[in-house]
């Protein structure tokens, strides 16, 4: 049976940095998924990676996640652009919001800008004039296409470290201990021995562990996502994070005048929809608009449905036509992405030589990379 120093199952933005990691310290990888190609959290999402939006130790994994994606940028295209981030504040509320994660980010060295309503229509002159009050400007963060970045990842990962074995169409089914390592098996029959075992499975609870993530408290997460038709003509570079952004994200939660912020009624229906509306503008000049948030335990998951509820889409299409020019409707697909999350931040759970590690929610573009190169140095 082939032997390997690590297996990592799941081929998601977690389990691909973990191994990205053990390759560096020379171990010998096996990396699995189960279906052709990721087609999970990772592929469905804006790609923006966006450190200023987070607080505490994951704000700091993803400051070195964005050293990591510029290192790995130099060797190898893997889609990184760096246009910045920006927050429009659209009152006066979200406008203090601003200032006060401006006067902490400098406070620890974090590059950020405040740039007046006229400096903020003069470089995003497709944002409704009466929408923007100012904005808070990260000149050095980043955004990647989800939809190819991973996929040229792994490319990056198996040529250079020929140390690393990719698999694809290999879902794994169990994992049982033997001395000093563990055993793992897949659908088709296979068997595989490791050191160490790491389960980076994303949303998928049933395959491996289903007792003991039914006992986890993870909860799964739907969001509504759409793509204009091309739209050359729009200039709209970089991570656009809007009002309801800036009352979502728990960077701004830890501001002092969090506590006292009050919804505006309009923004009501949309709040219970968990919507806020971000912008990323991909490489053919089409517009990603999103998102809306609604949730099922890990056991309950199929309750979240297969569709996208229309209404949902036209309560986002109407706030984006508030905050943008351009012709928001003109949708040319629309898709669901699911992510787990937990309240402790991210799951782990070590069942012997296995480690379990998911749940990192909304912050995995942004935190991955930083996180899983602490996280194995727990393991090497
Ligand atoms: C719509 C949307 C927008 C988002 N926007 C952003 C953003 O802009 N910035 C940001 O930082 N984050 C964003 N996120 C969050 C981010 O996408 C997730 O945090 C991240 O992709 C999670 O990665 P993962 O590797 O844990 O999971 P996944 O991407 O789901 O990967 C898990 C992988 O494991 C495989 N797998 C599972 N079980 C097995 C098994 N038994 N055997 C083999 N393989 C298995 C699955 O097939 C899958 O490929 C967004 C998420 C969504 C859904």
């Amino acid at each position: 049976m082939a032997s390997f120093d690590f297996i990592i199952i799941g081929s998601g933005i977690l389990g691909t940095f973990h191994a990205l990691h053990a390759a560096r310290a020379g171990k010998r990888v096996l990396l699995l998924e189960k279906d052709n190609r990721p087609v999970g959290a990772t592929v469905r999402n804006f790609g923006q990676v966006v450190p200023s939006g987070l607080s505490g130790r994951w704000y700091r994994y993803g400051r070195r996640s964005l050293e990591l994606y510029r290192e790995i940028q130099r060797e190898y295209d893997i889609t990184v652009r760096q246009n910045g981030s920006v927050y429009i504040a659209s009152d006066a509320d979200e406008w203090q919001l601003a200032n006060e994660l401006y006067d902490q980010r400098r406070a620890d060295d974090y590059p950020c800008e405040l740039w007046s309503k006229a400096q903020i229509l003069a470089k995003y002159p497709a944002l409704q004039p009466d929408y923007v009050q100012g904005g808070l400007v990260f000149p050095e963060e980043i955004s990647v296409e989800p939809d190819l970045m991973i996929h040229r990842l792994i490319t990056y990962l198996t040529t250079k470290y020929p140390n690393v074995t990719y698999r694809v169409n290999a879902a794994v089914i169990g994992c049982e201990p033997v001395s000093g390592g563990t055993t793992v098996c897949l659908a088709n029959g296979e068997r595989f021995q490791a050191q160490h075992v790491l389960v980076c499975n994303g949303s998928e609870f049933r395959l491996l562990y289903p007792d003991l993530f039914a006992r986890s408290g993870l909860v799964v997460s739907k969001l509504q996502m759409m793509q204009t038709d091309p739209m050359p003509e729009v200039a709209l570079p970089g991570n656009i994070l809007t009002g309801l952004t800036i009352r979502r994200y728990e960077s701004f939660a830890e501001c002092p005048s969090y506590a006292s912020l009050k919804t505006p009624d309009h923004l009501a229906e949309l709040k219970k929809w968990g919507i806020h509306i971000l912008f990323k503008q991909a490489l053919d000049g089409s517009i990603i608009l999103g998102d809306s948030h609604e949730y099922a335990t890990a056991t309950q998951t199929d309750d979240l449905g297969f569709d996208t509820r229309e209404s949902i889409n036209q309560l986002m299409i109407r706030e984006a036509s508030r905050i943008v020019t351009f012709p928001v409707y003109r949708i040319q697909r629309s898709w669901a992405g699911f992510y787990a999350q937990t309240p402790q931040e991210i799951f782990e759970s070590d069942l012997e030589n296995v480690h379990i590690i998911t749940g990192i929610g909304g912050k995995g573009m942004t935190s991955s990379a930083g996180f899983s190169e602490a996280k194995m140095k727990d393991f090497i």
